[in-house]
């Protein structure tokens, strides 16, 4: 990808930034900043160097329309306090407002759109719409400077097209991510075990099929793993169960037997009648999950055994929590599979958004992963091989 230095001299220069501040927000309060504390190297270094960087990113899901309660301002006011620089927030995403805002920015000042996501052009499958938006973007800037690792893999206006308008590079956040994702795809050291959760089950299975061939274990947790324990036939009662997957799953527990692929099933699950912090929750067997509770946590049994297969990893990825950890009856299994993972001395690389989140918010200490990945779809395409298309455009 083209690097910063290929834009040349930077100062008095309109530069486009693509970021990922799609951040939790609880009503207008942001509960996580750490997509934009990540984003702050490169708007440090091109405000520094006198740059008048204009900033586009998307919030939540407005689905094309101009709603306030998807508005960025939250996150121009953060910015205000993590940076020096003069911050504003246009009124619009690409319109009259965003254009004369762009036009009197001074050197070393950052103007936020709004949300880009406001536009329904943005994520349009129509490429011409999506070209007629990008058009409207290049022209507020003289380069683009593509720093939305947690986008990349989308084809959308603001990511992919845009790029191809203006002379671009990659932000130094898009380049820590590939060069320290790339440790786990190229000559990954060995045993590279892969532990999954989540609740985004049909996505993440099909992450699983991916990496099979790759990885050499699979630790199996969170709401994923009852499609898993009903494919062997066991009772999940009302968890999480994704039933048009249930025969793509004996497939991948056939396959990973065949070719040596160890497969780690939790032994014990921690059950509620709801998924509630006051709900009296209790452990059970795995193959013993009553009919009417949900699977909420993977057990203590599980979670030890699950550490305990992470100690001798060279590679480790770690994509989904292992249970309900937003709730402190449930937060157990993620919190000792994450500490295991703090204390393994192989490479350590943690993806999704809300695996990111549990590891901040169970107070372990980030700095004892080597890389906490701000992608979530991003991380898992880059780590199943995939061209991703916001990455393969900025190599020209
Ligand atoms: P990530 O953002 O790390 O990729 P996901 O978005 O796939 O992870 O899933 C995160 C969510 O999964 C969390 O909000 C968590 O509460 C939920 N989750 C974990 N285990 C379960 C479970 N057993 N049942 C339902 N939801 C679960
Ligand atoms: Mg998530």
């Amino acid at each position: 990808m083209q690097t910063l230095e290929s834009l040349g001299e930077l100062r008095g220069k309109r530069v486009l930034l693509r970021a990922d501040f799609n951040v939790p927000l609880d009503g207008s309060t942001i509960t996580d900043d750490g997509r934009i504390r990540a984003a702050l190297p490169t708007l440090t270094r091109l405000l520094d160097d006198g740059a008048r960087v204009i900033v586009t990113a998307h919030l939540g899901r407005p689905d094309g329309e101009v709603k306030p309660e998807f508005s960025l301002r939250p996150v121009a006011e953060r910015l205000d306090e993590l940076l020096d620089a003069p911050i504003t927030l246009a009124p619009d995403t690409v319109g009259d407002g965003a254009r004369q805002a762009a036009e009197q920015l001074g050197d070393g000042e950052l103007l936020l759109l709004e949300n880009i996501r406001f536009d329904p052009r943005e994520t349009s499958t129509d490429i011409g719409q999506r070209h007629a938006l990008a058009t409207e973007l290049a022209a507020l800037a003289e380069a683009f400077v593509s720093d939305g690792f947690g986008v990349v893999h989308r084809e959308q206006a603001s990511v992919f097209e845009v790029a191809k308008l203006l002379p671009h590079a990659a932000g130094q956040l898009l380049a820590t991510e590939a060069e320290a994702l790339s440790r786990a795809t190229t000559n990954p050291q060995r045993p590279y075990v892969v532990v999954l959760g989540g609740s985004k089950v049909s996505d993440k299975l099909g992450v699983i099929k991916n990496l099979l061939p790759k990885a050499d274990r699979f630790l199996i947790g969170g709401g994923m793993v009852f499609t898993f324990l009903a494919a062997k036939g066991y009772e999940v009662g009302n968890s999480l169960l994704e039933e048009d997957q249930l025969e793509a799953v004996k497939g991948y527990l056939d396959t990973a037997r065949t070719s040596g692929v160890e497969i780690v099933l939790p032994t014990d699950i921690v059950v509620a009648p709801t998924v509630d912090a006051d709900a009296p929750s209790h452990v059970v067997s795995a193959d013993q999950m009553p009919g009417d509770e949900i699977g909420l946590d993977i057990g203590p049994e599980s979670a030890a055994a699950f550490a305990a297969k992470l100690t001798d990893a060279r590679t480790i990825v770690w994509n989904g929590p292992m249970g309900v950890f937003e709730l402190p009856p449930f937060s157990s299994g993620t919190k000792t599979v994450a500490q295991a993972m703090a204390q393994a001395s192989g490479y350590t690389i943690v993806g999704g958004g809300d695996s990111a989140a549990a590891v901040r918010q169970l107070g372990l200490d980030e700095s004892a992963f080597d890389h906490i990945s701000t992608g979530g779809g991003a991380s898992l395409e880059f780590l199943e091989g995939a061209a991703l298309p916001g990455m393969t455009v900025l190599e020209d």
